[in-house]
């Protein structure tokens, strides 16, 4: 697969949009998102496209009650890392995730500006 190569941030949304979420794996196995050409960790530039795991797995989470001007119409919402396989997302997730809660990447948008973000559903 390589239909991915010359991606940029913005088409890896619509790939998660349609179900179709991939990451960027190195001869190592490390992961990385676009639009990376070099594995941030061991500087590798032949870089495979992945399909993302569907499930992943909460690390950490933060509940944001102030927020950036973008972002005031949000408030407050929970922000969150999630692990899927070697890679780690952050987004918006549901107020009762915990740190182990498994979930699914979405796309959803700010309420403030209307931007696509990373969303984490429960599974
Ligand atoms: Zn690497």
């Amino acid at each position: 697969m390589s239909d991915h190569e010359n991606a940029g941030y913005d088409e890896w949304l619509d790939a998660i949009a349609g179900g179709d979420g991939y990451f960027l794996e190195c001869g190592n196995g490390h992961g990385s998102l676009p639009p990376r050409r070099i594995c941030p960790e061991c500087g590798a530039t032949d870089l495979e496209t992945t399909p993302l795991p569907e499930a992943g797995t909460v690390e950490t989470y933060t509940v944001v009650h102030v927020a950036a001007p973008s972002f005031a119409d949000d408030v407050p919402y929970t922000t969150a890392v999630a692990k899927f396989g070697p890679v780690r997302l952050t987004g918006v997730a549901d107020d009762d995730v915990e740190v182990g809660t498994d979930v699914s990447v979405k796309i959803g948008e700010s309420e403030t500006t209307g931007d696509r973000l990373l969303r984490f559903e429960r599974r």
